[in-house]
């Protein structure tokens, strides 16, 4: 069989290399074999898109269940869904990418309003009118608000913020900062927050109005039966082999034609430069009668306490009733050998070891590093989608450019 090699453009636009296999019926198509790692977000979408276009898939996955970390579950005792990796919501401006996943599962229209306990009082976060108003002990209309934090909150030193905590200070001044993000930052990423970039803080918005919605996209809902369901209905294709509860082979790659690698960069290359750091989450599982605390995401910005926020799962489904109630506490910590990853912390010496995994990739033939693990950033499910879209859709374009050529 003829092997043939192409470059093209994977999510990270660093060019790949493939093999691809001749037809040798005559016929306009070559079918290739692919073995795709990891049976998340990203390896089901572009497994589905190549095996729409008649490739034949092979997928591995180590867990013994899909959709990686948005993995939704029923609680056996309660019959609640519960996002067994910690809240997801889905949340997108890209049309596309929501036409896409309610192609695939029934959505809810869903707005996560999330709380913060500090220092024994509630409060709304993002930080909006209502946050500003209550904390300060003030009526402040939205103008208002706005020229108290810019002239008497804000620090007015700081014009072009390099981290997390100067872009707090900044944005909101010492007093918010202190109360809503320092303590939360710091027991989120196990680091001061002025080692941290000013972009993880960037993720969250600022309002001068009422408005308490977590997030400012145009699309925002959850699936009915929840994630794992909707990545089984992306997966169901009869161009897809998937095996659960399957770790990768070296071997098995070496068969294919070519491999999508959605598994940790720099478990691919057996961390020969040393292990790119994570943060890992532990939850503490506890039940109740009723409603425990009357919204889906409640966050604790307290230092002291231990946990950064307590889930409870039932109120991601306000359109089931239970009597029961099941919540998961919080907690974040460094990433150790066998632990999941979660967070990548992508501070000076990551990046600088990421470099040099990246190096590697490049020169890899045969293989595209998909999703987050796979690139090592902190994207959210929309951008996973819209990247492994993207990334199924340069693949094939170059398959086909390829095959033209040859006839
Ligand atoms: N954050 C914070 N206080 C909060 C919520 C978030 O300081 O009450 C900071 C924290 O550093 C976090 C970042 O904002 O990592 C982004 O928050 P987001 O809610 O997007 O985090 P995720 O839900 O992805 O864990």
């Amino acid at each position: 069989m003829l092997k043939l090699f192409q470059r093209i453009a994977c999510c990270n636009n660093k060019p790949k290399r493939f093999r691809l296999r001749q037809n040798t019926s005559g016929g306009g198509f070559d079918q290739m074999h692919i073995l795709i790692v990891g049976a998340g977000l990203s390896g089901a979408v572009i497994g589905r898109a190549l095996a729409q276009a008649g490739h034949h898939i092979t997928i591995q996955e180590a867990r013994t269940h899909v959709a990686g970390n948005c993995h939704t579950e029923r609680c056996a005792d309660t019959g609640i869904m519960v996002h067994a990796y910690g809240p997801h919501i889905f949340h997108t401006d890209d049309a596309e990418v929501w036409e896409y996943v309610n192609s695939f599962a029934r959505f809810h229209s869903f707005r996560n309003r999330v709380k913060t306990t500090v220092n024994d009082l509630v409060y709304a976060l993002p930080i909006n009118l209502h946050t500003i108003n209550q904390f300060f002990g003030r009526r402040f209309r939205p103008d208002e608000a706005r020229r108290f934090i810019a002239e008497e909150q804000a620090d007015q030193s700081i014009t072009d913020p390099q981290n997390f905590e100067e872009q707090a200070l900044h944005m909101v001044g010492p007093a918010l900062y202190e109360a809503f993000f320092k303590g939360y930052t710091e027991k989120q990423w196990g680091r001061a927050p002025a080692d941290l970039p000013a972009a993880i803080l960037k993720r969250l918005p600022l309002r001068f109005n009422y408005d308490d919605n977590y997030y400012a996209h145009r699309f925002q809902g959850l699936p009915e039966d929840g994630y794992t369901a909707m990545v089984a209905a992306i997966l169901d294709h009869p161009g897809i082999d998937l095996h659960l509860n399957s770790p990768f082979s070296p071997e098995q790659a070496a068969r294919a034609d070519h491999l999508f690698w959605s598994g940790p960069l720099d478990a691919y290359f057996g961390q020969r430069h040393g292990p790119l750091g994570y943060r890992t989450l532990d939850f503490e599982r506890f039940t109740a009668t009723g409603d425990w605390q009357g919204c889906a995401v409640m966050n604790y910005g307290d230092p002291e306490l231990p946990y950064t926020r307590i889930t409870e799962h039932k109120h991601f489904s306000p359109w089931e009733n239970h009597a029961q109630t099941v919540c998961y506490r919080e907690y974040a910590r460094a990433c150790g050998p066998g632990d999941i990853p979660y967070y990548p912390i992508r501070l000076a010496r990551e990046k600088e070891l990421l470099s040099q995994y990246e190096a590697l990739a490049a020169r890899e033939a045969g293989v595209t590093f998909i999703g987050r693990l796979g690139t090592y950033r902190y994207i959210d499910m929309d951008v996973t989608i819209r990247e492994a879209l993207d990334s199924a859709a340069a693949f094939l374009t170059a398959t086909q450019a390829r095959h033209r050529r040859q006839i």
